[in-house]
């Protein structure tokens, strides 16, 4: 039928430039090591961080409550759809984040248009940093305030930023909390002071820094001691605590404000109670659990430090996401696929996920990694490095 011919073209076009792919498809659950296409191999991609979504009190959770409650919700939040587990994991979540409230979504993605969506608006003006994720990227599209866009982490360009936009009703300044291609944490103490001298809200997406930075995992607002400056704090239930969902946390009055207006809280289906149940129990498990955190990043740091002194280039990485920036995308898509010959997964991510000529493959340490799967995924990356010209 003709009509959609235009696809078969551009998809060529992906094909030339080499940055066609769709998905691997796995045939096992998200652990360190995972079976594709039959075979085993070392996974260095997930956001598992701290291999919950095969934690035995998380998969009892979420049968206990399919049991008890059926496998989904019926209806959306508003009208029959808030069962007494969404309240309880609320609940959790805003002790477990020291805020007043917490207002749960069904994705981190699906959270940042309703926040962004909702609250700002036309005189307002949004201020974000150049390598924030798309989801905040999108959300703010959504909306008719003004835009600012200020260079990754750099102070001079946001103050600047904040000093030219006085004639805005409300100033918004956003970040990502650990920043999902570079494993950069960013400057959130600096960035709250400024806020409080040009008297600006400060929202952080904390997708990539929960169940990762702070005690417990409670995020980047506690890893820097700055409860109560930090206005929305948005987190994924998707990555560290294993299962999927988003929320925002902050005052009861933003909670009950999003409840309102939020279109994806309005008119999209609630989470099942299965993932519910089981977003409520990955919350306890972080803060009995310390150890899965020691680990983390112990083996990060290690690993991390390890690759430097192979002479490999882990550009800004602070956190389990390290990078090995190689630029061009084709070439970064052979070395991945290298990798995975080697038997290590760590997919190429290039335009338009990250810069154009800014092509990497990212490794994700997790806390399931043991030190011999990381001497594994070492060796194949000094294998593959070499063949590459890269060490
Ligand atoms: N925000 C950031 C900073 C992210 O990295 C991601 C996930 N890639 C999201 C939001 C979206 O989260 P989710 O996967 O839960 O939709």
């Amino acid at each position: 039928m003709a009509g959609l011919d235009f696809l078969n073209g551009e998809l060529e076009e992906l094909k030339r430039q080499g940055k066609y792919r769709l998905p691997s498809v796995w045939e096992s659950g998200s652990g360190a090591w995972m079976d594709i296409g039959g075979r085993r191999v070392l996974q260095m991609a997930s956001n598992n961080y701290l291999g919950l979504t095969d934690h035995p009190r998380l998969k009892r959770a979420a049968v206990e409550a399919t049991e008890k409650y059926g496998v989904g919700a019926g209806s959306v939040r508003t009208i029959s759809g808030t069962l007494d587990i969404h309240e309880q994991l609320e609940l959790e979540l805003a002790r477990f984040k020291d805020t007043e409230a917490a207002l749960v979504f069904q994705s981190g993605f699906t959270t940042n248009q309703g926040v962004f969506g909702t609250l700002l608006q036309e005189g307002d003006v949004v201020i974000s940093d150049e390598l924030n994720h798309a989801s905040i990227i999108d959300g703010i599209r959504l909306t008719k305030a003004a835009r600012r866009i200020y260079k990754h982490k750099d102070m001079d360009s946001l103050e600047q930023a904040l000093r030219e936009s006085s004639g805005y009703r409300t100033r918004f300044v956003v970040t990502d909390g650990v920043f999902s291609m570079d494993g950069d944490i960013a400057p959130l103490p600096q960035i709250v002071e400024l806020a409080e001298r040009y008297d600006a809200v400060v929202c952080v997406d904390d997708a990539h820094a929960s169940g990762v930075l702070g005690r417990f995992g409670k995020g980047s607002t506690d890893h820097f001691g700055l409860h109560g400056r930090v206005h929305i704090q948005i987190g994924t239930l998707s990555k560290a605590v294993g299962v999927v969902g988003g929320y925002a946390a902050g005052s009861q009055a933003l909670k009950e404000y999003l409840i309102h207006k939020a279109r994806p809280f309005l008119f999209s289906t609630s989470q099942t109670p299965a993932v519910a149940a089981a977003c409520l129990e990955a919350i306890r498990v972080l803060q009995d659990s310390p150890e899965l955190g020691e680990r983390l990043h112990a083996s990060a740091s290690s690993f991390r430090t390890r690759l430097q002194a192979d002479g490999f280039d882990t550009g800004v990485s602070e956190t389990p996401i390290m990078p090995i920036v190689i630029g061009d995308s084709a070439r970064t898509m052979r070395f991945s696929a290298r990798l995975l010959e080697l038997g290590v997964f760590a997919p190429g991510i290039v335009y338009p996920t990250v810069g154009e000529g800014k092509g990497r493959v990212r490794f994700i340490v997790t806390a399931m990694h043991s030190d011999e799967d990381l001497a594994f995924a070492r060796d194949a990356l000094l294998q593959a490095g070499r063949e590459f010209g890269l060490v």
